[in-house]
């Protein structure tokens, strides 16, 4: 069985056939996903917990658990209202995670002053639930100033929790990762881990200790190969683990095996 670390599974694009999208992904073997609940803005946050009650209890689709939280670029629109939104829906158990949140320097959108207060206020809440974070971080190419921006905020608001979180979609070098590990986090690869450009990134995920490994899709973006460029879904997170199974020396069943372990000891859910 794997795990699906990360779906935007509320996207419009997947309107149309969701139900089927989901048998499809069970048919994978893929036990169970993790939907994470930004939607396009804050007043979209609810939908991934409102596809995990529509669809759990399904045989014919993987268990589904959600997120909620604000993603970097929609820190403007954070008030008081959004906040205690993304309180409630903490509280509830299927919303496992606070995410995706961060810093994304990549895109414009945001001021970084904002994205950087809209990561604490959030920070504080999921630490007041108790749940672990999904990061996004995205430098510009060839700097690492969100990264370190994101780790000086983790030190002097999370670390002291000892709570944890995932490194979502993780892009960064050796150097990130080790701080990351450092600070109990697991690391999630994604797709874009597959892409012929990519052996930098194999090489990063070729030294993260097997205990601390993720797999991923972020669907519907980044298809791993070979159907890169197409809408993507949770069924298809088997070739991300198939390459993470080969920079690393093991089988596609030994990544799927200790993947899901670290996702059911992250979140505490016994045997998935
Ligand atoms: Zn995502």
């Amino acid at each position: 069985m794997l795990i699906d670390s990360h779906a935007h599974i509320d996207s419009p694009r997947y309107t149309e056939d969701r139900a089927a999208m989901l048998r499809r992904t069970k048919d994978a073997g893929v036990g169970a996903v993790l939907a994470i609940g930004i939607g396009e803005s804050p007043a979209e946050m609810q939908q991934a917990f409102d596809i995990c009650r529509e669809f759990n209890g399904q045989s014919d689709i993987p268990r589904l658990f959600a997120s909620a939280g604000v993603y970097p670029h929609n820190t403007g629109e954070i008030d008081e209202r959004v906040l205690s939104k993304l309180d409630s829906l903490l509280a509830e158990p299927e919303v496992i995670a606070c995410g995706e949140i961060g810093l994304d320097y990549y895109h414009e959108g945001a001021s970084h002053d904002v994205q950087r207060i809209g990561l604490v206020k959030q920070l504080e809440i999921a630490a007041a639930r108790k749940r672990p974070i999904l990061i996004h971080c995205r430098p510009k190419d060839g700097r690492t100033d969100a990264w370190d921006h994101l780790f000086m905020t983790l030190d002097t608001y999370w670390r002291h929790t000892g709570l944890r979180g995932i490194m979502h979609c993780f892009g960064g070098e050796w150097e990130q990762a080790r701080r990351s590990l450092d600070l109990g986090f697991l690391i999630s690869f994604a797709g874009n881990i597959t892409y012929p450009k990519a052996q930098p990134l194999r090489d990063v995920a070729a030294k993260v200790p097997l205990d601390s490994l993720l797999v991923e899709t972020d669907a519907p973006w980044l298809a791993p190969m070979p159907n890169r460029g197409k809408r993507n879904e949770p069924a298809w997170v088997l070739q991300t683990a198939e390459v993470l199974a080969s920079v690393s020396g093991r089988t596609a069943d030994e990544i799927a095996a200790v993947t899901t372990q670290n996702f059911s000891n992250l979140f505490q859910l016994g045997n998935l």
